[in-house]
């Protein structure tokens, strides 16, 4: 029988994805960014941001070169956002200790901020031609099913069994890695799919044992999924004139290194009647006096709903218009232009919100300090 190598080169020497942006690049720069981008992404969302970043940093010293405010704000919308970082961080690292180039041996890779195993594989193997397997969630289920491995891939010694069949398949010929690599990509991909696999046309029928056992359903292994908890939060959005007041977040958690409006912690319980000047006391960075005074007494409160992996966050943005701008600790807030605002890196949602609300007065922006209530819903 023809090697598991030999039959995947084949098919993808005939089926195999065209035409993605980064296909064929042998570049180190453009294979990593793009390995990083479709970890937990969409090919459709990342095609064209990839396009993005390598217009806006061409090369490796441009980006270790950049602002991090810049890189946050070209990632924004594709969420995981410490992977934002670590790209930062690991230019920068390649920059000032490889002397901008990247290395080629796997466990200097692997040490990297932000690289994995896998995405360390990857590069070695599509740009210096290095016999190491990926083993990404596309790979472990092709994997996994034509061995059945019916245990819980998560569950590290499943994983290490997972990384030694990955590398016992691997062509022969070293030269082959790029394809190789990109094959098991596609194949994961496009035809051994997390749902409806098309196994009647799938080259590995024969020696799928998932396949041959009526298994393929079970492969991988679903642990229960725990039911997103609801949360609550208040954000404010303090405005003099045109200026805006925004919050630096924490770099790890939600939204991490984002910029954002002041918001309070997360609640199982607050609900938009108790939206009260206790409320504010959760600000205590913010002048309080200031903001009581500016607390409207009419419906002043946008509600949005966002969805996280096991979270689902309802939160209040509640607009509180200031007749000065106030003086605030520099390091975590900032007061910016309503426009420029939106060139920020932003959380998806504060971002919608505040292009509605520019939208729907445009002429408000314009005109001086006012307290008028103004509904955004
Ligand atoms: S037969 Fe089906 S389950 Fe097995 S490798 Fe092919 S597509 Fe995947």
């Amino acid at each position: 029988m023809k090697p598991f190598s030999d039959k995947l080169l084949s098919w993808y020497a005939q089926h195999g994805r065209r035409g993605l942006p980064w296909q064929n690049e042998r570049d180190p720069y453009k294979v990593w960014l793009s390995e990083i981008m479709l970890q937990q992404t969409q090919v459709s969302t990342v095609k064209e941001r990839y396009l993005q970043f390598v217009n806006t940093f061409p090369h490796l010293e441009d980006l270790a070169k950049a602002q991090i405010d810049e890189v946050m704000s070209l990632w924004a919308g594709l969420g995981y956002y410490t992977r934002a970082r670590n790209l930062h961080a690991c230019a920068k690292v390649i920059q000032q200790e490889y002397q901008g180039k990247f290395p080629q041996d796997i466990i200097s890779l692997s040490q990297l901020p932000g690289i994995g195993r896998s995405t360390a594989a990857a590069i070695a193997a599509f740009c210096f031609q290095q016999k190491n397997s990926i083993l990404d969630a596309n790979v472990k289920r092709l994997i996994g099913r034509i061995y059945a491995v019916e245990e819980d891939f998560k569950k590290a010694a499943t994983n290490e069994y997972l990384w030694q069949i990955a590398h016992d398949l691997l062509p022969k010929d070293a030269r082959n890695m790029p394809a190789y690599t990109q094959a098991l990509m596609d194949y994961g991909a496009t035809v051994c799919t997390p749902r409806n696999p098309k196994c009647s046309g799938c080259v590995f029928k024969k020696e799928c044992l998932a396949f041959q056992q009526d298994k393929v359903e079970k492969i991988p292994n679903k642990v229960k999924k725990v039911s997103s908890k609801e949360v609550r939060s208040v954000m404010l959005c303090v405005l003099s004139g045109d200026q805006v007041l925004l919050n630096l977040r924490p770099p790890s958690g939600i939204w991490g290194g984002l910029w954002s409006f002041p918001e309070s912690s997360w609640s199982d319980h607050l609900e938009i009647q108790d939206l009260q000047v206790q409320t504010l006391e959760e600000f205590q960075d913010l002048p309080l006096t200031i903001l009581r005074n500016a607390l409207p007494k009419g419906t002043l409160l946008a509600s949005r709903k966002h969805v996280f992996t096991h979270r689902i966050l309802y939160f209040q943005i509640v607009i509180l218009r200031v007749k000065h701008i106030f003086e605030i600790d520099s390091t975590r807030y900032k007061w910016v232009n309503l426009s420029g605002m939106l060139e920020l890196g932003l959380p998806t949602p504060v971002k919608q919100f505040m292009q509605d609300y520019v939208a729907a007065n445009s002429s408000l922006l314009q005109s001086d300090v006012t307290h008028d209530v103004v509904s955004v819903r």
